[in-house]
């Protein structure tokens, strides 16, 4: 095939259709793809690092699969991984500089079961440090561009993984959402993003912010790719004892439209403070057309949601302090002078992490030191399973809970830096599925007047994927929103 530039807007689906058919090999697609990147990567910078030995290896094994006949929908896909996913061989540092050559004698199960199922993997994507952050600006390396305005951020911390996708750079990206990771960045570039249940897919292998909160999910241009690739990635696995065997149905009923589904509109979430009037319209469009497709619209509470976001901003980071306590120089030392073994620790934490690193460090080993515990970390247990039962009583009411996925729409790099608080105020319509254990997904769903894409989000009650993905599917399906590429060449 001569012309590669359009090979790089098509979703999986189209994709592996033409594979098939032979219209262009696996080899020129990724071909393509890193031709892209080349072009764009340097305004985008949603990469870190490229694998070129990896994607050309496995490009030919894709083709090889494919003459045999394979119909595995992701052979020859091409893929970016968030950069707290160890994959083998491949530098790995969570976006910080404290893990700075690090390469992984392992790769993580989620990867590994998408490298068996054919992905062909391009690099590896920009984040906050350890996964701290809702712009990608906390990265240890370099800030990311949102592809639908360069001087805005891609949202985060899985910023670099959702502009890859936006920018035409990969057809999947992966992600992790310990408080909306995945959904906030794909609303805020305008693509499709995934948080599974907790315990939908493995996180071994994955450099733990929040363990109790954190998963992993996918990035894509279309509802249907994602569930291809959650599909692909999901299950039971030994190597996490927190990972469940339930059914994994996903694309169940996936056509099967929203007529006679309750679609519950929180109404601390409608009129969640800050909210933008642009997101508003969006999402006010939203939910007439998913009521004219024939679904319920039901008025539904989430009364705990105020006390979302502190008792998130005390249990994360007490779960990253503790998680964090690993990284002491010992083995992967950045200080090599030291004259003790305290010194050593300190002096390594001190240049290998982040300010907002250093910050959750603090704040989660004050809520954990005796004394404090019961006050703060105990008190934010009691909340997360208020706001767990306030999940429960809405789900009685709806089959699934429609929502802005952010407040705003993208905002201008640098303008949120210097107040935490402001950063943190991006997570409160996502931080509740993570406390509640829920699967969500967000999806475009339109734009602003200023051409800034608004995301909805599908929150679905546990092990539901198939609901939050039949009702993303009949969204998009009904409004023609697509997830697309963005124009900035
Ligand atoms: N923005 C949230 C935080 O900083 C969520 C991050 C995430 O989901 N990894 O903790």
């Amino acid at each position: 095939m001569s012309d590669l530039t359009n090979l790089t807007e098509l979703t999986i689906k189209e994709a592996a259709r033409l594979l098939r058919l032979r219209s262009f090999s696996a080899a020129e697609l990724v071909t393509a793809h890193a031709e892209r990147i080349e072009r764009l990567d340097r305004r985008v910078k949603a990469f870190l690092r490229f694998t070129p030995e990896l994607w050309e290896k496995q490009a030919e094994e894709a083709d090889r699969r494919i003459a045999r006949g394979d119909l595995g929908p992701l052979v020859g896909i091409p893929m970016a991984v968030k950069d707290v996913l160890c994959v083998r061989g491949v530098e790995t540092t969570a976006g910080s500089r404290i893990l700075s050559g690090f390469r992984p004698p392992y790769t993580g199960t989620a990867v590994s079961r998408l490298f068996a199922a054919g992905a062909v993997m391009l690099g590896v994507t920009n984040c906050d440090e350890f996964a701290m952050g809702s712009s990608t600006e906390n990265s240890g390396y370099h800030p990311t561009h949102n592809p639908w305005d360069l001087d805005r951020v891609p949202g985060g911390s899985s910023g670099g993984s959702a502009a890859a996708v936006a920018a035409g750079e990969a057809m999947i990206a992966l992600g992790t959402d310990t408080g909306g990771s995945i959904r906030q960045p794909a609303a805020l570039c305008g693509v499709v993003g995934m948080k599974p249940t907790y315990g939908r897919v493995s996180r071994y292998g994955l450099i733990a912010f929040a363990s109790s909160l954190d998963q992993i999910g996918p990035f894509t241009r279309s509802v249907e790719d994602a569930a291809i690739v959650l599909d692909a990635m999901a299950g039971h696995d030994p190597l996490d004892a927190t990972s469940s065997n339930r059914p994994n149905d996903v694309l169940r009923d996936f056509d099967a439209g929203v007529k006679g589904l309750r679609l519950g509109v929180p109404r601390e979430y409608y009129d969640v403070e800050g909210i933008e009037p642009g997101v508003k319209t969006a999402i006010d469009m939203a939910i007439k057309a998913l009521r004219e497709a024939g679904a319920e619209i039901v008025d539904v509470t989430l009364p705990h949601t105020d006390y979302g976001l502190a008792a998130y901003y005390i249990i994360a980071p007490a779960e990253c302090s503790s998680n964090l306590a690993r990284f002491d120089g010992v083995r992967y030392g950045l200080c090599q002078d030291a004259q003790n073994i305290t010194e050593a620790y300190e002096r390594t934490r001190r240049k290998g992490f982040g300010t907002e690193v250093r910050r959750r460090v603090m704040l989660g080993t004050y809520a954990l030191s005796s004394g404090y515990y019961d006050a703060y970390y105990l008190k934010a247990q009691k909340v997360r399973t208020l706001i767990k039962r306030d999940f429960d009583a809405a789900f009685e009411k709806c089959d699934a809970i429609i929502s802005a996925t952010s407040p705003t729409v993208a905002f201008p790099l640098g303008s949120r830096t210097q107040n935490p608080l402001s950063m943190y105020l991006c997570d409160v319509l996502t931080l509740g599925g993570n406390l509640a254990g829920l699967p969500g997904i967000s999806v475009p769903c339109g734009m602003t007047d200023e051409v800034l894409p608004v995301g909805l989000q599908v929150l679905a009650p546990q092990w539901r994927e198939d609901v939050a993905l039949r009702v993303a599917r009949a969204y998009e399906v009904t409004s023609g929103v697509k997830a697309g590429v963005a124009p900035i060449e």
